[in-house]
């Protein structure tokens, strides 16, 4: 009979492209069964819908089923699931996501959320589970790109929804709740809404949630950001110079919660018309390069200007450029979701807190410090953020009595004055301790 060490030699001249290693000591290879001439183990991959799935399951069942004594082979693909998932409330929908996906815009008119439909369409006529939630309090257009256009939907008794359905594709509108009319809300109750969003919808088991982003970087985006634990995400953009500069605010934002964007999507790139293969670079051809040379940030697609990318679902799942972007973004979310960076060390006493990372990096602020910087709605009006804390009335001796992590990104702290509600994203540590990170390299952000 067959070894279980010969089937991994043979499973490790699979190589994941992604990651330039093979898929045994990546950990991809699990509960492997050997009975006689059969042969049975799993293969998780990073992400449910990898292009690359039928390609190493044929690659297993060929290498496998070449060795002497097995006769047949049974290879079951499956996709990590993101264990991490903080949420708010014990209760929220968002328990049995997989994935969850920010596709965002520094500014309205850029097409993200032709974009977003177009990614959740493409992955749902595959066969992934996929939602999308248009978050956009202002301005929803999935209404629209979706043609649902009765308002209304399925509640429960204690108001949790139940996203409408079209194609298989779950969706989850703020239009769904308004109608088509003008929202006229305001800042507080935007939270409220929002949470309501991010947190009671019903969405059952799914592989994928994407989120259509509100357009801009301010508070209502942070809040998304922070309220919800997202893998990654995806920043949509024109090749207008003006679009640029936002972007930078983009990844900003994201930085600050430690959410990896996985790179640019530059829409409306070019104009190809029906009768020729030529490209019409309408709007100049700098923008996703620039992007590239000045923040390293990759340009996942350039989609042309087209009415096509929101047609009807099968003509988008047949369409090539459509899989071929897919494809980039599924690849590079599994390949973020290996490189987790690692969780700091932390330390406190009477007088200071110190976080220290593996490969060194180490900052110490004062508790008092750290407790005056606190931004939570205590300390800091949320709409207009002026301070609410009085900076004297913080006692001198003031320490941390339990210190928390929140994701890989902040700290949650009970101070010695009772005070915990602010967390510390590791970024606002380092700059109450007076350090620039080498990365945060961008200027003259407004948010
Ligand atoms: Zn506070």
């Amino acid at each position: 009979m067959v070894t279980e060490e010969q089937v991994l030699a043979e499973l490790s001249q699979i190589i994941d492209p992604d990651f330039q290693r093979d898929i045994v000591s990546l950990g991809f290879v699990q509960d492997m069964v050997i009975e006689a001439d059969t042969v049975s183990f799993t293969i998780e991959l990073t992400t449910p819908a990898c292009p690359l799935s039928p390609v190493f399951q044929k690659q297993a069942i060929d290498l496998v089923g070449d060795l002497p004594d097995v006769e047949h082979v049974r290879v079951t693909m499956t996709a990590r699931k993101n264990e991490d998932r903080r949420m708010n409330t014990e209760e929220s929908g968002l328990k049995e996501v997989k994935y969850i996906l920010a596709v965002s815009s520094c500014k309205g008119g850029v097409g993200k959320s032709t974009v977003s439909a177009m990614l959740a369409r493409t992955l749902a006529a595959r066969g992934s589970k996929v939602g999308l939630l248009d978050a956009d309090v202002y301005g929803p257009s999935i209404p629209t790109l979706f043609n649902v256009h009765k308002p209304g939907v399925r509640s429960t008794d204690d108001n949790r929804f139940y996203p409408n359905e079209v194609d298989g594709l779950k969706l989850m509108s703020f239009g769904f709740l308004m109608g088509d009319g003008p929202a006229v809300i305001r800042g507080p109750m935007v939270a409220q809404y929002m949470q309501q969003l991010l947190h009671g919808v019903l969405w059952g088991e799914l592989d994928y949630l994407i989120i259509d982003m509100p357009p801009g970087t301010g508070d209502v985006q942070l809040t998304i950001s922070q309220s919800v634990q997202i893998d990654a995400s995806v920043i949509v953009t024109t090749p207008h110079q003006l679009s640029l500069t936002d972007v930078r605010k983009g990844i900003m934002m994201f930085d600050k919660v430690n959410v990896p964007v996985l790179g640019v999507i530059e829409n409306m790139s070019y104009f190809k018309p029906d009768c020729c293969d030529k490209k019409y670079s309408i709007f100049g051809e700098a923008g996703a390069t620039t992007l590239e040379e000045r923040f390293g940030l990759p340009t996942l697609a350039e989609l042309p200007i087209t009415s096509q990318l929101s047609g009807d679902y099968d003509a988008v799942a047949q369409q090539t450029l459509a899989n071929e972007t897919v494809d980039v973004v599924i690849r590079a979310l599994g390949k973020k979701v290996m490189e987790q960076p690692s969780r700091p060390e932390v330390e406190f006493n009477e007088k200071t807190v110190s976080l220290t990372w593996e490969d060194g990096e180490s900052v110490t602020v004062s508790n008092s410090a750290l407790r005056r910087a606190c931004n939570c709605a205590l300390c800091v009006d949320e709409m207009t953020r002026a301070p609410l804390l009085d900076p004297a009335s913080i006692p001198m001796n003031i320490r941390a009595e339990k210190i928390s992590m929140i994701g890989n990104y902040a700290i949650l702290v009970d101070w010695s004055d009772g005070h915990n509600t602010g967390f510390f994203p590791f970024s606002a540590i380092r700059d109450v301790a007076g350090i620039k990170r080498k990365q945060d390299g961008f200027q003259g952000c407004e948010i």
